[in-house]
């Protein structure tokens, strides 16, 4: 039987879309492989063209007259392309996507490289003067020229646009610069590079580490040189030198010819962390983010493709980069939601890096002052190679942190969002001039049942997760689908103040405008940070001291030094810790101890308030600690306990459907096929925690394994099953998704 082979002629992806059908002859038949490169015959003259397979059919897709032979496989490929080929096809079969959304999200768009012409800052006077001209300069009222003054110390050039977005040069400071000496305007014409690889440095920066760091150093260069080499995971508090010991490690592998991929949550990539890179390894370094236009994305693409550079940061997009010779892959902040795609295929970074690295023989290193509950787990299984730095480098200050019973407030007759110990706390430093952040989490919006009076929250009987309120009037769990009324009292103590909790940033932001009318607000969450840049423009905003009060979601607390912050209030720690997802506990935590960290960064101590109805629950006392080991050990036991990943692997079908009842017929008719397995328990199906977005609903269906393997021959029994229905088209459409250890609410 002849076999037929899609191929991908041109990998812009333009035609990626449109895979061609090839007849593969049968003395190819044993090499032609998924991901292979080929010589395929192409267009009017049939000119040779290079391809690759992309996936096999039996039929083929066109009238087999026209059907065309493969040339030729090329078996001794290695180059990076065809690398990130088979990635894709790893992914394609590891995570269940179709080949084209996989390569999609491997390779980036093609496109014309034009050119642009850019006003240049230059430095006009020595280091001396200009340190001089900082300390003389009121730093209120001159925050811009002191500033740009500061970056001249680093650099001594400064692209136009880079001043404008990053230090908010405005015209005025610019003249006033210029008009000083300071600095010379020149305009060039300038290669498209998203950050500062023109910015040309006087000299690179290198720093003597500390014992403990250059210990850690040791011990990772020992475990990378090792032939069967472990991902190594390094815990550190904030401050503890982290980001310096992965320099020196990459300055390692550099010196050796090879490169290095550094993932960093989105929140994190400021300009400030790439400053730090720039200053040690200077224009090999280049950046990929989200804000990128697809053209400076594709100019990344060539530059690693050419070798023009050694090191890429970025999201974890960044690990698709296509250099000749990967030797390290760091990853930042291990523990970040981010670094889990939620669109098809929903890959996690940290597997499909370890994936990658033991292809190249490449090192593996994480880093997180509070590691996921998995890689801890593998850590202490001896899977990953573990080290610890423990102490913050010069000697920043800890926080005082108070929990508050917001049970005790309500007694008292408060019914403000404010526990009256907080409202003090923030009087005080409007009073001293210092600032404050409260932040909220997004994640409680689809609001879990809880009692204000006694703190009791509704929970499944079938599953131990809380059930969510709908705004008909049920209480679904998004587990196993189990529904009742909502109760009109608190089944425990029989207060009436039971309901879906719903403290919303704009509504705080209120509050506060109410209750400190003098008080300058800033409020950052989703909607007030849309543009391009909005949410840095805040940033600038309130680093300047040009608010009190900042307010947001969890994104306020994550990875930005203001030195001026004294005070930070978790509103409603809670939110977080009933949402009816297993990871609560360990987000909550995360965050507590990351806010906490927020606090006094400067010289003088900060103070901490975590608002909450359950002052017992061991992620905020540990988080108040500032306790990982505790936190961690109470943990594991509560994921062992509910058969939660890391002791288990979940699998969980997304079923799409305009039809309501064709989404859970097929989700239904999935779960009786897969049940009577050995190893796997099948939950559900149930609706999703949003069962309709769009008029489209959604319905879920879980599995569970300790072996990954088995739920992916679910994977591709569904995957089987769907096609089936796909090409009989009979009923409404339904489509599905998989998504393996979910770390968002479906
Ligand atoms: P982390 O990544 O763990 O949060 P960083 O690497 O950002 O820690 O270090 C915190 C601060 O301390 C940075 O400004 C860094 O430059 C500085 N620092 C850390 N270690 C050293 C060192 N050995 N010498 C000089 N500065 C250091
Ligand atoms: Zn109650
Ligand atoms: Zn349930």
């Amino acid at each position: 039987m002849p076999l037929y082979a899609d191929v991908i002629i041109d990998i812009s992806t333009e035609k990626l879309d449109r895979p061609f059908s090839y007849r593969v002859p049968e003395e190819l038949k044993e090499s032609v492989h998924e991901g292979a490169e080929v010589k395929v015959p192409f267009g009017a003259g049939n000119r040779e063209r290079k391809g690759y397979v992309v996936g096999f059919s039996e039929k083929p897709a066109v009238d087999e007259s026209r059907i065309k032979d493969i040339l030729s496989v090329d078996e001794s490929s290695v180059s990076a392309e065809a690398k990130l080929l088979s990635l894709a096809s790893w992914m394609h079969r590891r995570y269940g996507s179709t080949m084209i959304n996989s390569l999609q999200t491997v390779l980036p768009v093609k496109k014309k490289i034009k050119e642009k012409s850019f006003k240049n800052y230059c430095r006009n006077k020595g280091e001396a003067e200009i340190r001089a001209e900082i300390a003389s300069l009121n730093p209120v009222r001159f925050a811009g020229r002191i500033r740009m003054l500061n970056a001249l110390l680093i650099a001594d050039v400064i692209p136009g646009d880079i001043a404008v977005s990053k230090f908010s040069l405005s015209p005025s400071v610019a003249q006033t610069l210029e008009k000083q000496g300071f600095i010379k305007v020149e305009t060039t014409r300038q290669y498209r590079n998203p950050v500062a690889a023109d910015f040309s440095l006087s000299s690179l920066r290198s720093i003597d580490l500390t014992d403990e760091q250059k210990l850690v150093v040791k011990g990772v260069k020992e475990e990378l040189g090792k032939t069967d080499r472990r991902p190594c995971l390094i815990q550190g508090v904030t401050g503890s030198g982290k980001t310096e010991v992965y320099m020196e490690l990459i300055r390692d592998v550099v010196s050796k010819g090879k490169q290095a991929i550094v993932l960093i949550p989105e929140i994190a990539l400021t300009f400030q962390t790439l400053m730090r890179f720039y200053a040690v390894f200077g224009d090999r370094v280049s950046v990929i983010h989200s804000k990128l236009s697809p053209g400076e994305r594709y100019d990344q693409y060539e530059r690693a493709l050419n070798g023009n550079i050694d090191i890429m940061i970025g999201p974890r997009s960044a690990l698709f980069t296509p250099f000749k010779n990967t030797g390290l892959i760091v990853i930042d902040e291990e523990h970040e939601t981010s670094y889990k795609s939620e669109k098809m295929p929903k890959y996690h970074a940290r597997e499909v890096a370890e994936y990658i690295a033991a292809r190249e023989g490449a090192g593996l290193v994480m880093g997180s002052a509070t590691p996921s509950v998995e890689s801890s787990y593998k850590a202490r299984q001896g899977i990953y190679a573990y080290f610890k730095l423990e102490n913050r480098f010069g000697n920043a200050v800890l926080p005082t942190v108070h929990i508050v019973d917001m049970r005790k407030e309500l007694k008292s007759g408060n019914k403000s969002f404010l526990s009256r110990e907080l409202s003090n706390a923030i009087s005080e430093r409007l009073i001293k001039g210092e600032q404050t952040m409260l932040f909220i989490n997004r994640r409680g919006v689809a609001g879990f049942i809880s009692c204000r009076s006694c703190g009791y929250v509704m929970k499944c009987p079938h599953c131990d997760v809380s059930m969510t309120e709908h705004a008909d009037g049920r209480v679904v769990c998004h587990y196993c689908g189990h529904t009742i009324r909502k109760p009109e009292i608190c089944p425990e103590c029989g207060s009436r103040y039971i309901s879906g909790f719903k403290a919303g940033t704009e509504a705080v932001e209120a509050g506060l405008k109410k209750m400190y009318p003098s008080a300058r607000v800033i409020r950052m969450d989703a909607d007030t940070t849309k543009e391009k840049d909005g949410h840095e423009k805040l940033l600038s905003l309130f680093a300047d001291g040009k608010a009190d009060i900042m307010v947001g979601t969890q994104m306020i607390v994550k990875g930005h030094d203001f030195p001026n912050v004294t005070l930070v209030g978790a509103i409603a720690a809670d939110i977080s810790l009933f949402s009816s997802d297993y990871h609560s506990p360990e987000r909550t935590f995360d965050l507590l101890t990351q806010a906490a960290g927020r606090a006094g960064r400067g010289d003088r101590a900060g103070e901490v308030f975590i608002q909450t109805y359950d002052p017992e629950h061991y992620a905020l006392k540990a988080a108040a600690d500032q306790d990982y080991e505790r936190f961690y050990k109470e943990e594991i036991i509560y994921r062992k306990l509910g058969d939660y990943p890391p002791l288990m692997h979940v699998l969980l079908l997304e079923f799409y459907s305009k039809d309501k009842q064709a989404g859970e017929l097929r989700a239904g008719l999935m779960a009786e096929r897969a049940k009577g397995r050995e190893g796997i328990a099948v939950l559900g199906p149930a609706p999703a925690a949003i069962s309709r977005i769009r008029d489209i609903y959604r319905t879920g269906l879980y599995f569970k394994s300790a072996d990954i393997d088995k739920l992916t021959e679910i994977k591709d029994q569904a995957e089987a099953l769907q096609a089936q229905f796909m090409e009989a088209r009979s009923g409404p459409d339904v489509t599905l998704q998989f998504d393996f250890d979910p770390v968002e609410n479906f």
